[in-house]
């Protein structure tokens, strides 16, 4: 038998005739991982059922975990999101960071950001989180609050304009996440770019490579879900000659 035409990884075909495959890792580290979290109840659970059933895209269990790490460990109150869908992270960070807590979430479809009021009516959470719709690109520039954690979860090819107009509303020692920035893997790996996609991946690698040599941040990239990339903020970030 010649095994060797079967050596040239064979997922990586797969990803590639799949299209819809996502997963950046092996199916048994996400189902492994997956296992150990234990399910929602009440109103997260009825959101990722609704998710599911509608294709809507929301955050992963295990990028879930980790923004609830992230919020208890700094204790973030006021919290910054891009992206908000039908409202589930922003319930999801609410719940977790607990009493006192301020969600301003910026959506750009009209569809979700009411489904998403709804939905945060729903779980009583509406003098906590602020749904504002439009673009983020314009909505961010209104914006004058000072925030400990802003979360990244929307148009992967604006991630460098959203932080340039959100990062001077983050605090010293907040975080800014972003999520799906490994993009199916695409970024780290040629063979996977669909080229359609090519220019969100090379915004996505020249925004990833930014922020993990930017003196004024200090930057983990973390391969879960579709790949996190974690900012905390050690100083003001100036922006010289834009391009
Ligand atoms: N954070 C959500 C999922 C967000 S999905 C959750 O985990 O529950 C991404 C969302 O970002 C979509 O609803 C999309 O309409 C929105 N979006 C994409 N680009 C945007 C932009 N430029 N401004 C505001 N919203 C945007
Ligand atoms: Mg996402």
């Amino acid at each position: 038998m010649n095994n060797k035409k079967y050596m040239v990884n064979p997922c990586i075909f797969l990803r590639i005739w799949g299209d819809k495959v996502s997963q950046i890792n092996h199916d048994y580290i996400n189902s492994y991982l997956t296992d150990q979290i234990p399910p929602h109840e009440g109103i997260l659970m009825e959101l990722e059922a609704y998710a599911k059933e509608h294709h809507t895209p929301i955050v992963t269990p295990d990028v879930a975990g980790l923004l609830k790490v992230m919020i208890k460990s700094i204790n973030a109150k006021n919290i910054l999101e891009v992206g908000t869908a039908i409202g589930y992270s922003a319930i999801l960070m609410g719940l977790s960071a607990g009493e006192g807590f301020h969600i301003t979430t910026i959506e750009r479809n009209e569809e979700n950001a009411s489904l998403a009021i709804q939905n945060i009516k729903h779980a009583g959470l509406e003098q906590n989180i602020k749904v504002l719709t439009g673009d983020a690109s314009e909505v961010l520039d209104q914006i004058e609050e000072t925030y400990d954690i802003i979360f990244v979860d929307a148009a992967k090819g604006q991630y460098m304009d959203f932080f340039e107009k959100s990062i001077s509303k983050l605090k010293i020692g907040g975080l800014f996440i972003c999520d799906n920035v490994l993009f199916r893997g695409m970024v780290a790996e040629r063979s996977l770019l669909i080229r359609r996609k090519i220019t969100i991946v090379k915004r996505l690698k020249k925004f990833l490579h930014y922020i993990s040599n930017h003196e004024s941040l200090q930057t983990t990239i973390i391969p879960m879900g579709d790949g996190v990339s974690i900012s905390c903020k050690l100083k003001e970030v100036f922006f010289n000659d834009k391009d």
